[in-house]
């Protein structure tokens, strides 16, 4: 079933829930001579709150971890409402379940039923996954959604994954992230040779284009390697989840970003998990993620904007790359994307729809919101 099928049968059943709980007494007619399909899957819909579904989900994030951790909470708390309790998700944080980047594997061979990350981290599977979180000077979190929704980006996903029985959904969206924290001003590309940088995925591989030696360290060990001056630079997300890491106390030259301009995340299920659901529950489910994608991405901004101006009380001193870092950039994006579509037919089959898609994009996003970004 293609997407937009999908998408019409699941808003005809949501309505039909809807219609059906607010409008006893009025009949409602709806015409299934239309949709064949649909008058098949709607024979199933058959809420039975006494039979009570359990599903296990396993996430990249510590225990109620701002925003990634505690949006993957409310939609599970979201699922169980709707439900009327009958269909719960267990959300089990990093490593009390699996390890943190486990869940990929784990999810894979039904060990667990679903989890909750990014598709950046499974790039050592296939590097075409990468592309599904975005790239470098890529979509905007906006069009990004506009990609994988309408333009063919979650049906490439859904294919790409099956191999290895999963099944995708958006899982919220970190919006544009910062370029990172550095120890000393940036002021030409000259500064980025050698410099030790924690920077993963595509980001990572483009930088190490520009000269710099990117490193991979978990997440504790950043804030003291860069106070140590093990590493001279780390790019985490945005100001709501820095700020918690303290870097602006060591490193406190804060650079604007291109290398995550909208990072999506995903929820992603075991196919046959998936399958088993009734076609009600899967209804919910679509519906509470589509819910947690939109609102982690306004979580995020909401968050961003206001720990911006607390870092800015803080001293921390606010850049942009100087134009030559910027542009060698660009040209490490061109050298990367050629690298490894060569290498993988996957990856150059994803790309070519990211570059459709981004090239209109683009257009449209400079015709309109460049134009009002530069008159607000
Ligand atoms: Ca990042």
């Amino acid at each position: 079933m293609n997407r937009r099928k999908f998408l019409a049968t699941a808003s005809t059943a949501s309505a039909a829930f809807a219609l059906n709980g607010c409008n006893e007494g009025k009949h409602v007619a709806i015409d299934y001579s239309k949709h064949p399909k649909q008058t098949a899957a709607l024979k199933h819909v058959n809420i039975n709150k006494n039979k009570k579904t359990t599903l296990k989900l396993a996430t990249s994030w510590p225990a109620h971890f701002p925003i990634m951790g505690t949006g993957v909470e409310k939609f599970a708390q979201r699922v169980k409402d709707i439900s009327g309790g009958s269909l719960e998700i267990k959300i089990y944080p990093k490593n009390v379940l699996v390890p943190a980047l486990a869940v990929f594997d784990a999810t894979s061979s039904g060990e667990i039923d679903a989890f909750h990350s990014g598709p950046y981290y499974w790039k050592g599977k296939n590097s075409a996954f990468s592309l599904f979180s975005g790239i470098p000077f890529g979509f905007t979190a906006e069009e990004i959604n506009s990609w994988m929704l309408y333009g063919g980006g979650l049906e490439l996903w859904r294919e790409k994954y099956a191999h290895y029985n999963l099944y995708p959904f958006l899982g919220g969206n970190t919006n544009i992230q910062m370029g990172g924290w550095f120890r000393k001003p940036i002021e030409s590309l000259a500064d980025m040779q050698g410099l030790k940088m924690r920077i993963p995925g595509l980001g990572g591989e483009v930088f190490s284009k520009m000269g710099v030696n990117p490193i991979l360290l978990p997440a504790g060990e950043i804030y003291t390697s860069l106070e140590r001056g093990v590493i001279d630079a780390t790019e985490w997300v945005g100001p709501a989840l820095d700020i918690k890491m303290g870097f602006y106390k060591v490193a406190p030259y804060y650079y604007s970003g291109w290398h995550e301009p909208g990072s999506i995340l995903e929820l992603t299920f075991n196919k046959h998990s998936w399958s088993k659901l009734g076609f009600e529950q899967q209804a919910m489910i679509e519906v509470a993620t589509s819910e947690m994608n939109a609102n982690m991405t306004y979580e995020f901004h909401h968050e961003n904007i206001h720990v911006l101006s607390k870092l800015q009380e803080l001293n921390v001193k606010l850049l942009q790359f100087p134009e030559d870092v910027t542009n060698a950039g660009k040209q490490g994006l061109i050298e990367v994307i050629e690298e490894f579509s060569k290498k993988n037919r996957d990856f150059a089959e994803v790309y070519s729809s990211i570059k459709n898609h981004l090239k209109l994009s683009k257009n449209w996003s400079d015709a309109s919101l460049r134009y009002f970004l530069n008159a607000r």
